[in-house]
This record gives C-alpha cells, structure tokens and sequence, in this order.
C-alpha cells in the first residue's frame, strides 16, 4: 500500500491512454475502466480525469462536490450498461487502513455475483 504523495499514478498514463485499458464509459468529466484484478464478473474503476487535489475521498474539498456527484451517476451509468443496475456495490478505499493502493481518488463498481455482507 502506497502512501499519499501527491505524485502522478498510473491512472494519469491511463488516462492518457499510454497505457491500455479496458474501457467501459468516458465522457469530459470521467474515465470507467476494468480493474485489472478483478474481485467479481464485473469490476470497474471509474475517476475523475482531473484529479485537482482528489487523491483520496478522506482529502475532498466543498469544491469537488460536483465531480463526486457525478462519479455516482457514472457508478449507475456503468451498472446499467453492464447489466447489473438491478444490485451492484459502490465502494471507495480511503488511507493506508482502508488499503487504498492507488492515490488518485476512484470508485469500485462491483457485481456480477452475490456480495456478502459485512465485506471484512
Ligand atoms: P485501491 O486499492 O486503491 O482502492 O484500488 C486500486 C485498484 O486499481 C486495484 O483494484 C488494482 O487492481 C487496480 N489497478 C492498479 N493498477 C492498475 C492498472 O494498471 N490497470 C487497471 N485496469 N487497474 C489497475
């Protein structure tokens, strides 16, 4: 688990398209792609394409509302075009205890199969 630098991530190449990835939703505010180590049939990580401070959900700033506002439309957005809107799973790893590993703030959408809950 890396800490919170500030430094560029690999979700900047990503989205730069320098390196390939399995894209599932974009538009001006937003990229969804598949996570690389999937934890379900559907895994995708959506984030904002311009990170502005958003490293992480435990440094948000009133500024960011609208962009955090529009990740969860995106979230439902992706889960309607994977076909799983009817029950998918929303999550953000937040600091080192939550095991957030890339620091460039992202959502989880996850489903495909039946979740458990609590998730540990
Ligand atoms: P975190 O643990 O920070 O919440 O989640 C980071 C996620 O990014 C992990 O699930 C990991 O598999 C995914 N990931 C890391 N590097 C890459 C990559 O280069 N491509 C893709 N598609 N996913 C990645």
């Amino acid at each position: 688990v890396d800490a919170d630098t500030g430094a560029p991530t690999i979700f900047d190449k990503i989205i730069a398209k320098e390196i390939p990835s399995s894209i599932v939703y974009e538009d001006d505010k937003v990229l969804a792609f598949r996570d690389i180590s999937s934890q379900a049939p559907v895994h995708v990580l959506i984030i904002p394409k311009f990170r502005d401070g958003l490293t992480q959900l435990g440094k948000a700033e009133q500024r960011h509302g609208e962009v955090l506002g529009h990740l969860l439309y995106a979230a439902k957005l992706v889960a309607e075009k994977e076909g799983i809107v009817d029950g998918f799973r929303v999550v953000i790893n937040s600091g080192p205890s939550a095991c957030q590993s890339v620091y460039h703030l992202h959502l989880h959408v996850l489903g495909g199969r039946q979740m458990k809950w609590p998730p540990g």
